[in-house]
C-alpha cells in the first residue's frame, strides 16, 4: 500500500487551504480574480486572521478609483448570492 504525501515548501503555510506564503498573520484563499464590465476587477477570497473566525472578502479594483474591500461573514455572502442569483435569473429572463 502507498500513501501520497503533498510535500510541503519552506515558506508555505502549515494551514493546507492557505495560498499566502512566507510570514503572514492572515490566512487567506484567492478563490477568482475576474475582469468585469468597464475594467473593474473583482476578487473573492476566503480569509482568517489568525484567531478570528473565517469571513468572505470581496475586492473591487476599479480601474480609476482606490480599491474597496468588503468582508462578509458567511451569512451575508449567502444572502449577495441569492440576490445574485435572483438578479441573473431576472435579467436572463428580460
Ligand atoms: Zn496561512
Amino acid at each position: 500500500m502507498t500513501t501520497k504525501h503533498r510535500l510541503k515548501l519552506p515558506d508555505e503555510c502549515d494551514l493546507k487551504w492557505c495560498n499566502e506564503a512566507g510570514d503572514h498573520q492572515v490566512h487567506r484563499q484567492y478563490l477568482i480574480s475576474l475582469l468585469a464590465q468597464q475594467g473593474c476587477m473583482i476578487g473573492v477570497n476566503v480569509v482568517q486572521p489568525d484567531i478570528a473566525p473565517s469571513v468572505v472578502e470581496l475586492t473591487l479594483m476599479p480601474r480609476r478609483a482606490a480599491s474597496r474591500v468588503v468582508v462578509l461573514v458567511p451569512n451575508e455572502a449567502r444572502t449577495v448570492v441569492r440576490a445574485l442569483n435572483a438578479a441573473i435569473r431576472l435579467t436572463d429572463r428580460l
